[in-house]
This record gives structure tokens, C-alpha cells and sequence, in this order.
């Protein structure tokens, strides 16, 4: 299923902006505009639609990470992504931090961590699958 088909599009659409990549022409990405009420973020975030790779279940509105001082991670924007994350999520680097500054922690504990975050870390990405979503939305939003 496309964004464009979920019940919330209409409601997002005037805070949508699709914005071309011009390094690799004619690949699209989703942006929430930043100036959106408290309502349309929850709304955005909360959207759950099938991964258009895979079909599992996702959240494919997400927090756009930058580093701040010191390499510390700040929430900068939110933008639309139609597969599953290709980054670890939130807890196991929680976790995996907890384990490095943990001065007990084992050689088999850190294997143990990195060899289970592997397994359960997807890696659906970019691809023709996301490509045509992205440009389905561009479409609707107006663009192409
Ligand atoms: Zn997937």
C-alpha cells in the first residue's frame, strides 16, 4: 500500500514536500515541512503502513538524526521513508552503549549483542521498490 492510499495522506499532504536529489535526477525524497502543529507531527508519526519491500509493518515516518556538539545526535527533522530502517534501532544502541561504558561487561556479552542486533537488523533500503513510492508521492504532491 502506498502513502497515498493511507486515510491519513489527505491530511498530510499540504505539509508534505517532496524534494528532488539532483545528484541522482529523479529520485524524490519525502519531507515533513518543519513548521507543522503538534497534531500533524502525531499524526505523521504515528502512520503505519507495510514496508513497500518487504511488507512488514512500519512506522515510515521518522526523526531525521544530525550531530549536534560532540557528535551527540539531535532530532533535526522528520521525513518519510518507505522500507525499514537501515539503522539499529534506539535500544540496541542503548544498549550496545551500556555495554561499552560498562567496565564488567564481557568479550562474549558485546559478541552476543552485535551478533543478535545482526539478526534482527533489516536492511530493506533504498531500491526500485522505494523509488516508485517516492515517486508516486512526488506525483501526488504535484511534482514530476
Ligand atoms: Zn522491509
Amino acid at each position: 500500500m502506498s502513502l497515498v492510499d493511507h486515510p491519513a495522506f489527505l491530511q498530510l499532504k499540504p505539509w508534505l514536500e517532496a524534494q528532488e536529489k539532483k545528484r541522482d535526477g529523479g529520485i524524490w525524497r519525502i519531507e515533513l515541512l518543519n513548521n507543522v502543529t503538534q497534531s500533524i507531527r502525531s499524526l505523521a508519526l504515528g502512520v503505519q503502513q507495510p514496508c513497500v519491500k518487504c511488507g512488514d509493518l512500519i512506522y515510515p515516518f521518522r526523526w531525521r538524526e544530525a550531530k549536534g556538539q560532540r557528535g551527540a545526535k539531535i532530532a533535526k527533522n522528520i521525513y518519510y521513508g518507505a522500507t525499514c530502517k537501515e539503522m539499529p534501532d534506539i535500544a540496541t544502541v542503548t544498549h550496545w552503549q551500556a555495554l561499552v561504558n560498562n567496565p564488567n561487561a564481557t568479550i562474549q556479552q558485546l559478541k552476543e549483542a552485535l551478533l543478535n542486533a545482526a539478526k534482527s537488523y533489516k536492511t530493506c533500503g533504498k531500491g526500485k521498490a522505494a523509488s516508485i513510492e517516492y515517486g508516486a508521492i512526488a506525483k501526488a504532491l504535484g511534482k514530476t
